[in-house]
């Protein structure tokens, strides 16, 4: 088989489909032919999106109908509950995200799957996408989501254990979730939990770990009941299990370019450097990148690359460098940035969106010590690389 179309999109996940979903509404899949590429079936609950949105943002505007449940108050590491105004935490399930996009999809004639799995995506007058089964694609555009090769220095991982449980006894407080409680025993990394009530009776709990070794689910069952305990709930079953790791690395970091990719052949999704070195958050980015890909298209302009702007690539550096080399301060840094600032200051730094006087004062707040090793450790690497020493 070797097909001709006018756009490939390889990879039917968060950014595969998030995209899709934007060709959609800019009205792109009416006339052009698309075919997605997808090794996979897709049709379970493989993962649940959490982020906070102030619902100015692509995320809330594009995918709100698939939001599962809404907080608007947060407890965490500073006192008593705080509101997230003008933010709201939110959840997505990915069985709700695949369902509801593939529902947008039905009906466009020119509209096209393959189910199989991407060898190599190479260049001749269009580009051609080799498939394993032997299958090739030809196309003016390629938007590329396969899993990005990790081989970076400094790689370290969120590695996380959720369940999803049941209990007979009532929640108190559903409206409130918890995030990065860090009242939690610290080993290997920066180790916190994630408490999501989403109804009286069922909530989603998460031990995770930002660290260069993976979470255990034995060591954080351990923990996870101990936490319940101390919530008071007692009796309760897990229904659904979220196990799972995340990279993160300023190695993939858009600017950096690590996948050579020309106009036409474009990385999205994690490969793009969507996922945030610090933070490990990336559905806004991603589905902020889809917008800007539909909207480039349709008015006929380049394609736009996933940018973090560059003084935010400073900062995740620092942290990461904290988290990875200063493992008995770190929890530290992390509650008297969350005691010291307001969540929606701390939310617009997370985003990318704060302004410079804002960064200023998260900076100021720091201890001093810790970070201008930091600083100085980064000056010394880029004078390595500059040398070569
Ligand atoms: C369990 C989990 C929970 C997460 N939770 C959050 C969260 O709460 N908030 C947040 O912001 N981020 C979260 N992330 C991070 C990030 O949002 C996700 O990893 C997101 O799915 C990345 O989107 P993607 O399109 O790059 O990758 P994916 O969603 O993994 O999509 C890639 C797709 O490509 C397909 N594929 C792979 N190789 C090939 C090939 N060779 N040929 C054809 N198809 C191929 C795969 O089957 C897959 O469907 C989470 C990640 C995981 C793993």
């Amino acid at each position: 088989m070797n097909k001709s179309t006018d756009i490939i999109v390889v990879g039917g996940g968060g950014s595969g489909l998030a995209l899709l979903y934007a060709l959609h509404l800019q009205g792109i899949l009416k006339d052009r032919q698309v075919l997605l590429i997808e090794a996979e079936e897709k049709n379970q609950n493989d993962r649940t999106w959490c982020f906070w949105t102030d619902e100015s943002d692509a995320a809330w505007q594009m995918f709100s109908p698939c939001v599962s449940k809404v907080w608007s108050k947060a407890e965490g590491p500073f006192e008593g509950q705080q509101s997230m105004a003008p933010y709201q935490y939110v959840q997505i399930r990915s069985k709700d995200y695949y369902n509801f996009i593939n529902q947008a999809l039905e009906n466009y004639p020119k509209f096209e799957r393959y189910r199989g799995r991407v060898k190599k995506v190479s260049e001749n007058d269009l580009h051609q996408v080799e498939l394993e089964d032997g299958a090739k694609f030809s196309s003016e555009y390629v938007f590329d989501s396969r899993p990005p090769r990790l081989a970076f220095e400094d790689l370290i991982w969120q590695s996380f254990v959720g369940y999803r449980i049941k209990t007979k006894q009532r929640i108190a407080d559903i409206h409130s979730c918890r995030l990065m409680d860090f009242e939690v025993p610290q080993e290997k990394g920066l180790q916190f939990m994630y408490w999501l009530p989403t109804s009286e009776q069922e909530a989603l709990i998460e031990f995770t770990r930002f660290g260069k070794e993976v979470l255990s689910e034995a060591y954080s069952q351990a923990l996870i009941e101990d936490y319940l305990k101390g919530l008071g709930i007692e009796d309760w079953e897990i229904v659904e299990k979220e196990i799972d790791k995340i990279p993160m690395t300023k190695g993939l970091s858009a600017s950096s370019r690590y996948y050579s990719q020309d106009e036409f052949h474009i990385a999205i999704g994690a490969r793009a450097g969507a996922i945030k070195a610090s933070s490990g958050f990336a559905f806004k980015y991603f589905v902020e990148h889809a917008w800007k890909i539909a909207l480039a298209l349709k008015k006929q302009k380049p394609i736009p690359s996933l940018y973090h702007p560059q003084r935010f690539q400073i900062y995740d550096e620092l942290l990461m460098r904290l988290i990875t080399e200063k493992e008995s301060l770190i929890k530290g840094i992390f509650e008297r940035l969350f005691k010291r600032h307001p969540l929606p200051r701390i939310f617009r730094f997370l985003d990318e969106e704060s302004r410079f006087d804002e960064e200023f004062q998260i900076m100021y707040s720091m201890p001093w010590l810790p970070f201008f090793w930091s600083i100085k450790e980064s000056l010394v690497d880029r004078f390595k690389k500059i040398f070569g020493t």
